[in-house]
């Protein structure tokens, strides 16, 4: 029942799982965003380190071309065997020359750049010869020892015409070859392609460097959308958390504290246990009530008990109002119950209880004592209320004598005594006094406790006539 009254709400439980499902995904794709972004990051760096290791190469390759056509050119001016030995050296061990293009041709993979950097080789190479062919004209006309001769140059052959010249003419071909125009020609070419390569590798890696760049900006935008999208989740949650069961808890907190019924709100698990607490609640009411009931009411007549009765004492206690208290006890019931038997003895009081209900008013209290005795409370009374008091009493008694179940006719005797300062200690003593005067006098009669306008001089009045 309170499952569907309470179905409206949203379920935290689902929502809670929902929110979680959505952050592990959003994580895990932040996560592969940042790892992304990262491997990019280290491209990045890597291709802008092959950027400036692509610039120093090319200046390196410059740098040892350069000092190759510098020493060849100073053995070829000098004729100092050193020059030749330093040409060597850088050629065959120092290598710069080898070592910048190993490093081009792993920066600069792509083979139409590449295309420019072999070019530049073939003609190094190609002029190298020259060098060489002009080294060994000066070895051949300075006569230098073989042994000091590196063997590249002892491999060379000289061209026959060449052979036949004399010393001074070596020495001026030598010369020539390394200093013409044709030499310079050959320079310039290597120049060129090797400028071309370096160009081509520049910009190849800037190229690269830029689409690089290009795929860290968009990992870098992923990963904020990412994370705004966490953040607005986690608002998110703390919200429907703060709306659907922090603030229902402490709105219910203070109901529970004044023990009035809760508000159906907040999630369906709140809603569901606000409908469970309020039956609770209500039922607890009831049976509450039920339970006073039972302790303030006599079973068998329905009519207050003598529990009630203590209240009311204590409730109406020199309380400053008027109030006539009437004790009635049934006349000879013991007879009753032996002739007609205890059941039948049950309906007589069930009977007595009706009639003193039905004659008094509505606002005054009928109460059961116990056995045959009753007491009636009446609020709210003048002193004049006596002969309307009588007047009740005789026709309690005419109904019950004349009874319109099947059981037998009976009569009443009450003692009847006033108070104009509420309930006081001793107004039930003499109301029980008067009614043990009815009794003495004769049964079936009230007397009222000593007011003296109102008694005659057997100290009561006759119910009967
Ligand atoms: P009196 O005129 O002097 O009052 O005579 P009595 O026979 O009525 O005497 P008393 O009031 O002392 O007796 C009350 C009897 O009521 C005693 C008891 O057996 C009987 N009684 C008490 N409670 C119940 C009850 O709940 N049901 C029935 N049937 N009888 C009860
Ligand atoms: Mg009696």
């Amino acid at each position: 029942m309170a499952k569907n009254k309470a179905k409206k709400g949203i379920k935290i439980r689902m929502l809670n799982a929902a929110i979680i499902v959505a952050a592990c995904i959003l994580y895990l794709l932040l996560l592969h965003v940042t790892a992304f972004k990262n491997a990019r990051y280290f491209e990045l760096a890597e291709q802008t380190k092959e950027y400036i290791a692509c610039e120093r190469s090319s200046h390196v390759l410059y740098q040892a071309s350069d000092y190759l056509t510098e020493q060849v050119r100073l053995f070829a001016q000098n004729m100092d065997i050193d020059n030749m030995n330093l040409y060597f050296e850088e050629a065959n061990e120092t290598k710069r020359r080898e070592n910048a293009i190993k490093e081009l041709v792993h920066i600069g993979s792509d083979e139409a750049v590449l295309g420019d950097l072999w070019l530049a080789l073939d003609s190094s190479n190609d002029l190298m010869e020259v060098e060489m062919y002009s080294m060994k004209l000066i070895c051949e006309a300075k006569g230098y020892d073989e042994q000091l001769i590196p063997q590249e140059v002892r491999n060379v052959r000289i061209k026959s015409k060449d052979a036949a010249l004399s010393s001074e003419d070596k020495i001026e071909k030598a010369r020539e070859l390394v200093f013409n125009k044709d030499y310079q020609n050959a320079k310039n070419i290597i120049y060129g392609h090797l400028s071309n390569f370096v160009d081509d590798a520049v910009v190849l890696s800037g190229e690269k460097q830029l689409e690089g760049k290009e795929v860290f900006e968009r990992g870098i935008i992923y990963q904020w959308i990412f994370i705004i999208i966490l953040a607005l989740l986690t608002v998110f949650n703390f919200v429907a958390i703060t709306r659907l069961v922090v603030k229902p808890l402490g709105i219910h907190v203070g109901r529970v504290k004044e023990n009035k019924l809760l508000d159906v709100i907040g999630s369906y698990e709140m809603r569901y246990l606000a409908y469970i607490y309020n039956d609770v609640h209500e039922m607890n009411r009831v049976n509450n009530r039920m339970l006073k009931d039972k302790a303030e009411h006599d079973s068998l007549t329905g009519l207050l008990n003598r529990n009630a009765f203590e209240n009311l004492k204590e409730f109406y206690k020199n309380d400053g109002i008027t109030l006539a208290l009437v004790v009635v006890d049934v006349d000879k019931f013991k007879h009753v119950n032996d002739g007609y038997g205890h059941e039948v003895g049950d309906e007589v009081i069930k009977t007595v209880a009706d009639t003193l209900k039905r004659n008094f008013r509505p606002e005054d209290f009928v109460i059961r004592l116990g056995g045959d005795e009753f007491v009636v409370l009446m609020t709210e009374v003048g002193k004049l209320s006596g002969d309307a008091v009588r007047g009740k009493l005789i026709r309690i008694n005419e109904a019950l004598k004349n009874p319109q179940k099947d059981i037998p006719p009976v009569t009443i005797s009450a003692g009847v005594a006033f108070s104009e300062e509420g309930f006081t200690e001793d107004l039930f003593a003499k109301a029980d006094k008067a009614l043990y005067e009815a009794k003495e006098g004769g049964r079936s009669r009230c007397c009222f406790a000593a007011v003296e306008d109102i008694t005659d001089e057997n100290g009561g009045y006759w119910i009967t006539t």
